[in-house]
């Protein structure tokens, strides 16, 4: 009974959204559908202790919003986490290499986490992309091979401020996509996150409208090269800056299907709040 009316509240707020896209805009694209999605990214930090008590202040903390939530520790705590991280939460991995395992010193494969019981994959970060030169068609081999292993993904697309600046940006964005797109085919298990580089980490949140209008462009960018199918379930999640403060408005602009979120993750408290953010698209109750 509470299931039947929560989903009727969630498609009643997917049609208003629908609408409103239709009314703004002449393209026929529909806002998001897909449920709510919040990606904690714990990169490379914590130790045995403090993963302990975040894990304990996330048990702690009351969820109340119809929310999908993946925390992603890094590798050598993903044990730790699995065995003391309660639901609703789910655990991912920040990375994995782009094909079977082998001689690839240092690097983790997709099939170590299936054994592991983890579902869940973050790639194509822009950090990763920056700082171990990860270019487009590398993400999306990574993705493809992800997905082939039974991963679901989260994979990160985003531009840097000189390139927003000097009008490249939506090139920048729909290579990254294009290169995604070519290699996949079945696009259920894939979370598209995009992070502004000039919003990780610095503080500088990008606006509501400035996410609002990139994320609609991704979603057009779905429809108009893969399907409108694709691009109205595809959860596209803005990461960079978000917090506790700021996720509420955010959360309520049309084509934002969720976060990713790096620093607030590491605070229990903080986190639970992104999460619920969830209910700025009344989808209230698990
Ligand atoms: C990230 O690294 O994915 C991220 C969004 O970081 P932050 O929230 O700290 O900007």
């Amino acid at each position: 009974m509470a299931g039947t009316k929560v989903s009727s509240l969630r498609n009643s707020n997917a049609s208003r959204r629908v609408a409103l896209r239709n009314r703004r805009t002449s393209t026929c694209v529909a806002a998001g559908t897909g449920k709510f999605f919040v990606g904690g990214n714990w990169k490379c930090n914590g130790s045995h202790v403090a993963v302990e008590k975040l894990v304990k202040d996330l048990n702690a903390g009351s969820v109340t919003a119809n929310v999908d939530i993946v925390c992603a520790p890094p590798f050598v705590y993903l044990p730790q986490v699995l065995g003391a991280l309660e639901a609703p939460y789910q655990v991912g991995a920040q990375n994995c290499w782009v094909g079977k395992g082998g001689a690839f010193t240092g690097e983790v494969a997709a099939e170590m986490l299936v054994d592991l019981g983890i579902n869940w994959v973050i790639l194509g970060h822009s950090e990763r992309r920056a700082l171990c030169g990860e270019d487009n068609e590398f993400v999306a081999e990574k993705v493809a091979y992800a997905l082939e292993q039974g991963l679901s993904v989260i994979v990160c697309i985003g531009e840097t401020l000189e390139q927003r600046e000097n009008g490249t940006m939506m090139t920048i964005l729909n290579d990254q996509l294009k290169a995604i797109a070519a290699k996949v085919s079945d696009w259920d298990r894939v979370v598209i996150a995009y992070e502004p580089v000039w919003a990780i980490g610095t503080g500088v949140v990008a606006t509501p409208e400035q996410a609002q209008e990139v994320h609609a462009e991704v979603r057009k960018w779905l429809a108009d090269n893969v399907s409108s199918n694709v691009s109205s379930k595809t959860r596209i999640l803005y990461g960079g800056s978000v917090n506790g403060k700021n996720c509420q408005e955010l959360a309520g602009k049309d084509d934002i299907d969720g976060f990713l979120v790096g620093g607030a993750s590491l605070k229990g408290e903080e986190f639970v709040t992104i999460c619920n953010s969830a209910s700025e698209k009344g989808s209230v109750g698990v």
